[in-house]
């Protein structure tokens, strides 16, 4: 068993921690949050007094922050992470954040001889909790191999997409999909309503048809065909309009650096901007159905 520092206890660290915990692991926990620290505690983990001090004398460091600017003020800088963890600790940094500072702060680790993956992660707070998330992971071979052990405890699907950040890549590349997938089934739906054809009709045939996608069949948009879907509670995420707009923002942050067409994803932004200035974020991503038909 391993121990392991654990930092950023919200909607999705602190279930991430506390599967590590069950497991078995000795967690040394930090969070800005007391509230947060004291439910980990309660689960069997060690409160640190700060990030730093979750980061000495452990093997792996695991961060689950909002943004890329919290990564780099807990990791760089004299009394962060890099600088106090000792040699041959592993960093494993699962925020969803912006290329460039995902790359950065693995390069500073690496110069001061340290091993560091970013490894975001899908599945949402279900996922968090049950322990099946799945981490698209960025870094050296060496270092993909000695974090896999630490990941398969929170997820089921652990994939290596290769060097430095290209588990943010492939991240905000697979939330650029779903956002667009989500609109165009969205539009379907109520277009189809409004020429009188019935909404569990058209799920029935395009779910078995080219239209099919897991918008369509996994997190229908109506209520009724997929009973699991936040349609079904009045659209409580889930996974909010306003994570979707922070992803597909990400996204266009990367394709203006790669100089990479993507009109969809642009359109795809501006409209969960949208929803986001009319005050309706808090619901789930899915509830754009909701804006298409004039409803928010
Ligand atoms: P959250 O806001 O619930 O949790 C973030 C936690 O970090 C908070 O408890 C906050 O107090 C803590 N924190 C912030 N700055 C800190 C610091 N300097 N030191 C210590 N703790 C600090 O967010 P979340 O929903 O858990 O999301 C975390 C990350 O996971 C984000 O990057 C998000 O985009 C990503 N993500 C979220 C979901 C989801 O469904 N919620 C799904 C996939 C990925």
């Amino acid at each position: 068993m391993a121990t392991i520092g654990f930092i950023g206890l919200g909607n999705m660290g602190g279930p991430m921690a506390r599967n590590l915990v069950k497991a078995g692991h000795v967690l040394k926990v930090f969070d800005l949050s007391e509230k947060a620290l004291a439910t980990l505690v309660a689960a069997g983990a060690t409160k640190a007094a700060t990030a730093s001090d979750a980061a000495r004398d452990v093997e792996f460091v695991v961060t689950m922050l909002p943004a890329g600017e919290h990564v780099r003020s807990v990791y760089l800088g004299d009394g962060g992470l890099i600088a106090v963890a000792q040699k041959g600790t592993l960093f494993i940094d699962s925020s969803t954040i912006d290329v460039p500072s995902a790359r950065d702060v693995i390069a500073a680790a690496s110069a001061a001889g340290m091993g560091m993956i970013d490894a975001p992660v899908s599945g949402g707070v279900g996922g968090a909790e049950a322990g099946t998330l799945t981490f698209m992971v960025g870094g050296t071979d060496d270092a993909f191999a000695m974090a896999k052990p630490v990941l398969e405890q929170m997820g089921k699907n652990i994939f290596h997409a290769g060097g430095a950040g290209n588990g943010q890549v492939a991240k905000v590349c697979n939330n650029m999909i779903l956002g667009i997938s989500m609109i165009a089934v969205s539009e379907a739906f109520v277009l189809g309503e409004k020429l009188g054809l019935d909404a569990q009709t058209l799920f029935d045939i395009s779910s078995t048809a080219s239209g099919q996608c897991w918008s369509m069949t996994s997190y229908c948009p109506v209520p009724g065909p997929v009973a699991t879907s936040p349609a079904n509670r009045d659209y409580q995420p889930g996974f909010s309009a306003a994570m979707m707009l922070k992803d597909l923002r990400l996204a266009q942050d990367a394709s203006k650096a790669a100089r990479a067409p993507t009109p969809l994803g642009a359109q795809a932004a501006q409209l969960y901007a949208l929803m986001e200035a009319s005050g309706h974020d808090g619901l789930d991503f899915s509830g754009i159905i909701k804006m298409i038909k004039g409803e928010i």
